[in-house]
């Protein structure tokens, strides 16, 4: 873990991230992309995770504890910046003003890569997040939109697709990041408390760990390495090289 700067500070004093996620939940990311930017950090970009919502609707903790927990997260995956903020749980609307100020937030912190959630999905949050975050990204582009911010456009959406069951655009090879991913979502000890409190709502960490592993293991399985994390991207992805090309067809 490292010590990362100010996540206080305000959107302004941000320096400029390489990857964004935004996600509905705290822990969501933990699960379905954290190993990626986990993995991107440690190249050296600079990642960033926007929730939407503090879980306030949970059962378990309160949503100050689940952002404690979550700034906890951050430090296991590497992320330079994270913050909540604080939508209503379970209750995810598009709205202009969700638009807007989520718009604002892509143009101060001015990230090449946004990971949004799939498009489809149980949890309504879950969709309704991937559709302001896409809308947010297409408005944060207009010069128009706000007077004391530059515009900008994400160059690269990514989908995270974990909990999807499609077929992967391409798989991020996680084999070395699943441990420190999995001390990221097991730093939510409000939700995965220990196995004396545990019920078909909140898991043994060791159903957890199986649960998340297999999964993690299945999407390796697809390209050839032990763990893997799905995206999908909505654009064909370009090859240059034919002859160097990751993945052994037979
Ligand atoms: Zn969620």
């Amino acid at each position: 873990m490292h010590e990362a700067e100010d996540w206080n500070a305000p959107f302004e004093n941000v320096r400029p991230l390489d990857v964004l996620a935004i996600a509905a939940h705290p822990d969501d990311v933990e699960q379905t992309c954290g190993g990626t930017l986990l993995r991107a950090a440690e190249t050296g970009y600079r990642t960033g995770i926007l929730d939407l919502t503090a879980g306030d609707m949970g059962s378990r903790g309160t949503p100050e504890l689940r952002i404690e927990e979550s700034k906890t997260a951050a430090r296991h995956l590497l992320a330079a910046w994270r913050h909540n903020l604080r939508w209503p749980d379970a209750r995810l609307e598009n709205t202009i003003t969700a638009r807007m100020t989520l718009a604002g937030v892509v143009r101060r912190l001015r990230p090449g890569v946004v990971i949004l959630p799939y498009w489809t999905g149980r949890h309504p949050d879950h969709y309704r997040a991937s559709e302001i975050g896409y809308e947010a990204c297409f408005l944060a582009g207009l010069r128009r939109l706000e007077e004391d911010t530059p515009p900008h456009r994400p160059f690269k959406i990514l989908y995270s697709s974990l909990y999807a069951n499609v077929a992967p655009s391409f798989v991020v090879d996680i084999s070395r990041q699943l441990e420190a991913r999995m001390a990221a979502l097991l730093s939510y000890t409000s939700q995965y408390g220990d196995s004396s409190e545990a019920s078909d709502l909140f898991p043994s960490h060791a159903e957890v760990r199986e649960r998340l592993a297999s999964i993690a293991r299945f999407y390796g399985n697809l390209i050839g390495v032990k763990y893997g994390e799905p995206f999908v991207v909505k654009e064909t992805m370009q090859v240059d090289d034919i002859v160097n090309l990751p993945v052994r067809s037979i």
